[in-house]
């Protein structure tokens, strides 16, 4: 498969990097999330024998998982440029392991930003596996709407921790659409902090291992897109963490939600950038081999059109995508209204780049011997996941 040339001003280290994360991309992600994505039973994409744990064992050697780390050697900005690439590439192999890679990260990140000895021994090291509960089956949106002030949320949270002298005590569950839910080893829990009086107050953010009595994990969750990155509810029994393991209090709340939020957005932008892109190298690949009315189809008008259209959103999507982890690099706090704008903007264009370029291969596209329909049904799920986009719209709305 040729990539088309997007770039037009990559530093000799930002092409080395973007060529590394491209390899990967091409050489494990795509072949092996093709596979989990065929398999029926999602309990096979994380059995033992599964070709999943050969991706994690492969990403740990890449080298660039550390990008979106503080102590980075780089300049902000410069990192901001190579996350874009690299986020970009691992879309572009495959959007479900990209965003399980990416989020498994979450953990071991907080624990360095957290400066403590104690959480980077304990979750900063190469084996651990991280997820983000932040969803509860009764507050999906809530969660976002009423990020940072939960005490107003309606209904009670599903999940809470209370302090217990020495330490925080955890009770409830999470929705089963916790990213790697069945797979962590490490959370990085964003949960509400119940006070002795009952009094609601948050979300804090807590780093609590997975492997601890007390919790237990749904099954994996089976569903349209994104098959090859794991799902699943996450249950917290009288789980017992010190209180060394709060990393962000309930008093930041409204500070730590809107900078996950827009680091986590950001993120995404680049990545369906990367299925936006695939999908339209497929398309441009097909429509040159095929032949209808005595001529590869892309001499016909309509096509070109199509393919153009799908080409001037891809590069719009990138702009803005990029623009977004520059800008936000340098502004404390994020800028939360841009950092959506980047994800919807990716998302839909990766859904409907998606459709075009399955269009273009006709009846063939419909059928799961070819890739794109794939993309389209990873693109779906990218345009809920992270945030409904329509919610992510009504709240960056309210910032402007
Ligand atoms: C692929 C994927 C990965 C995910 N990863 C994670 C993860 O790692 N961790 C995690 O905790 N969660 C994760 N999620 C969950 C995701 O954040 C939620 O699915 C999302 O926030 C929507 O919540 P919900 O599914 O409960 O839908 P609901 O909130 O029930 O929304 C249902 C519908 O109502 C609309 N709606 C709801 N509230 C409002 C409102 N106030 N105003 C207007 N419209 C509204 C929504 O737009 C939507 O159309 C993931 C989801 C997906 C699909």
């Amino acid at each position: 498969m040729t990539t088309i040339e997007f770039e037009t001003s990559l530093s000799d280290e930002e092409a080395a990097v973007r060529d590394t994360a491209h390899r990967f991309a091409e050489e494990v992600l795509r072949p092996v999330g093709r596979a989990l994505d065929k398999m029926p039973d999602p309990e096979a994409v994380v059995a033992p024998d599964s070709p999943l744990w050969d991706v994690f064992a492969r990403y740990r050697k890449l080298g660039v998982r550390d990008l979106d780390d503080t102590q980075s050697a780089l300049e902000p900005s410069d990192r901001a440029r190579v996350q874009s690439l690299v986020s970009e590439e691992m879309g572009w192999g495959d959007a479900g392991l990209a965003i399980s890679l990416g989020v498994s990260q979450f953990p071991r990140t907080l624990a360095r930003l957290s400066g403590n000895p104690e959480l980077i021994e304990r979750f900063g090291g190469d084996e651990v596996i991280g997820c983000w509960p932040i969803t509860e089956p009764d507050h999906g949106s809530d969660q976002l709407i009423y990020a940072g002030r939960m005490h107003e949320m309606p209904g009670r949270p599903n999940c809470v921790a209370r302090r217990d002298g020495g330490d925080y005590v955890i009770e409830g569950q999470k929705s089963a659409w916790v990213s790697n839910g069945t797979i962590a080893t490490a959370a990085a829990l964003f949960c509400a902090v119940q006070d002795s009086d009952g009094r609601i107050s948050g979300p804090a953010a807590f780093l609590v291992p997975l492997e601890e009595p007390g919790v237990r994990r749904g099954a994996p969750l089976d569903k349209i897109g994104q098959r090859a990155l794991n799902q699943g509810e996450i249950f917290f029994d009288q789980v017992r963490i010190p209180a060394s393991y709060l990393v962000l209090p309930p008093e930041l709340g409204p500070w730590s939600a809107d900078s996950v939020l827009a680091n986590a957005n950001a993120g995404m932008g680049a990545t369906f950038v990367g299925v936006a892109r695939a999908a339209l190298e497929m398309a441009v690949e097909y429509a040159k081999e095929r032949v209808q009315g005595g001529t590869a189809i892309i001499g016909h008008q309509s096509v070109r059109a199509r393919l153009f259209r799908m080409y001037r959103l891809t590069q719009a999507a990138r702009a803005l995508s990029r623009h977004t982890l520059v800008h936000n690099s340098a502004t404390m706090p994020a800028d939360i209204a841009l950092a959506i704008a980047s994800k919807v903007t990716a998302t839909e264009t990766a859904f409907e780049v998606a459709s075009m370029a399955l269009q273009i291969f006709g009846g063939n596209g419909l059928t799961r011997a070819y890739p794109v329909e794939k993309l389209l049904r990873d693109a779906r799920a990218s345009m809920i996941e992270d945030g409904c986009n329509e919610v992510l719209g009504i709240m960056a709305a309210g910032r402007l």
